[in-house]
């Protein structure tokens, strides 16, 4: 492997669910140097400082260039990815054995998570002599949801609908057991959030090494390009700024997602510590640019007729940007014009994404953070196949296109020399 998909994979092994994802990136962020913040304290921050703050599963990194040009560059991906969440009471008892009842988190493609080792990871609370404290963690045994037989289910191969309720409990134990008291043996737990993910390690494949599969791609892969395009960034202009939020899976409309106020009050927040007032804060977020950052579908290799037939997004074809006559993406083209200028300043590859016109899009967190914060933006992101699949991949020289695309984002001074593109 090489190294940069080296450090890919091992934050994305570690990274089982949002909370460890989060987490990941604030061991790197402080290694970096970057001063965590409160948001329950008066901030003191300064040109050339490095600075984050933490909301549940989200946080939001950033850096302080020269402040003569006010503006912010935004890159914003999601920490979240399908799961099994696990109810309260989960244990089941079925004659000897005992399954956990579980319940949709996101939209996942739930036939791909049958039969493969899980782990239950997540976030517990835990009562201390009275003091109640979150922490991110994992039980230390694997859980799996046994297929039925094809000799039980005859029609398994040609038409299988999972039910969750009924098909997707996973096998926990056999006699005996509660799933709290076996997994965090000596916490006293009070509550949690607690999730079944395939714990299989990425890979490499491909005749020439090629391609890169593993769970939650989407969106762990804009996460990593994220933030190492803000910790390599060469920029001395204005604010440069990376948001991972929870909850995209689920709509985004809650406190620790991109629909909440976390990333409004972040900004407001750093204008006002750096002694900016209410106006000189809209007229930088007036110049400011965002980046919704998620993965896109590529064309399928067995069904290349479910593509745009004029846009085909390719692996291997480079950096992919969205656009949307529904407004599912927030890309226009002012904002194509300047990602497309920014791009090839760099020799970044870039290819377009469109859903057939006879297809629902997917969306991304960009329509509920822009709607908001009153800033232009475009959604790019890399392609991949198996979106939503328990295992997904894609070719690894996109994933290089990708970081170079958010280096030379971050490092651009466009933005806060021009703003988006001049309007007569
Ligand atoms: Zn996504």
């Amino acid at each position: 492997m090489m190294e940069f998909t080296k450090q890919l994979s091992a934050f994305l092994e570690k990274s089982l669910t949002a909370y460890h994802a989060k987490d990941n990136v604030k061991a790197q962020l402080l290694e970096n140097g970057f001063t965590p913040l409160l948001p329950t304290q008066d901030w003191e921050i300064c040109e050339s400082g490095k600075y984050f703050v933490e909301r549940g599963a989200s946080l939001i990194a950033f850096t302080v260039g020269q402040l003569d040009h006010f503006t912010y560059k935004i890159a914003a991906a999601h920490v979240d990815s399908p799961a099994l969440k696990i109810k309260t009471n989960p244990e089941k008892k079925t004659e000897n054995m005992i399954s956990l009842n579980v319940e949709r988190y996101g939209g996942g493609l739930w036939y791909t998570f049958f039969d493969r080792p899980l782990k239950i990871a997540g976030q517990i609370v835990t009562n201390t002599d009275g003091k109640l404290q979150a922490k991110t963690t994992q039980a230390p045994f694997l859980v799996t949801i046994p297929s039925q037989a094809l000799h039980i289910n005859r029609e398994a191969n040609d038409h299988f609908a999972v039910n969750l309720q009924t098909d997707a409990l996973p096998l926990y134990a056999l006699n005996d057991g509660n799933l709290i008291e076996t997994a965090f043996a000596g916490e006293n737990v009070v509550a949690y959030d607690l999730f079944a993910v395939n714990a299989e390690k990425p890979y490499v494949f491909g005749a020439n090494g090629e391609f890169f599969a593993s769970p939650r791609l989407d969106n762990l892969t804009s996460v990593y390009a994220s933030l190492q395009g803000l910790l390599s960034a060469k920029t001395d202009k204005g604010v440069c700024v990376a948001a991972f939020f929870h909850n995209e899976e689920i709509g985004s409309q809650t406190l620790q997602g991109a629909g909440g106020d976390f990333l409004e009050k972040t900004l407001r927040k750093i204008a006002f510590a750096l002694r900016f007032d209410d106006n000189e804060y809209d007229k930088a977020l007036a110049s400011s640019f965002f980046l919704s950052v998620d993965n896109a579908h590529a064309l399928h290799p067995n069904h290349p007729e479910k593509s745009d037939p004029t846009n085909k997004t390719k692996l291997g074809g480079g950096v992919v940007i969205k656009s949307h006559a529904g407004g599912a993406y927030v890309t226009d083209s002012l904002t194509l014009a300047t990602v497309k200028t920014v791009f090839e300043n760099a020799g970044v590859p870039y290819q377009y994404f469109f859903n057939r016109s006879d297809a629902k899009s997917g969306s991304t967190l960009g329509v509920s953070a822009l709607t908001r914060l009153g800033v232009y933006g475009a959604d790019i992101g890399l392609a991949q196949l198996a979106m939503h699949s328990a295992c997904e991949c894609f070719a690894i020289d996109d994933f290089q296109a990708l970081l170079d695309g958010l280096t030379a984002f971050y490092s651009s001074d466009y933005f806060a020399e021009n703003g988006v593109v001049t309007i007569e």
